[in-house]
């Protein structure tokens, strides 16, 4: 089966820059395979594409630094005043849920290069 290369914005088939292949993409592609779904396309993004892409990384990159940053801080912020086992246990609960809410506007980056 020959591998269509598919636009992650437009969703139509076009040539463009290769997504790479990180730890999300990956995973996520593992999960399709296990439910049967996965499409087996090379993702892009195609050159018409590349504004909107920029702006919807930026705009993913920023939530995380600041959900990332949220949660760094809580777990800091739980060494210092409680330090405690359950209390430790706990903002890493939330640190997992801030950093699963920052992942809702996950986006690949791409091989961009120069
Ligand atoms: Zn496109």
């Amino acid at each position: 089966m020959k591998r269509k290369t598919v636009c992650i914005i437009c969703k139509k088939e076009k040539k463009g820059t290769k997504v790479s292949d990180d730890r999300v993409v990956s995973s996520i592609r593992k999960v399709k395979q296990k439910l049967g779904i996965a499409q087996n396309n090379i993702l892009v993004v195609c050159k018409e594409d590349m504004p909107i892409y920029r702006q919807k990384r930026a705009s993913f990159e920023k939530y995380f630094l600041i959900w990332g940053g949220l949660a760094l801080l809580l777990f800091l912020f739980h060494l210092v005043l409680s330090p405690t086992l359950t209390g430790i246990a706990f903002s890493l609960i939330i640190i997992i849920l801030l950093i699963s809410f920052s992942l809702i506007r996950y986006f690949p980056k791409v091989e961009e290069h120069g």
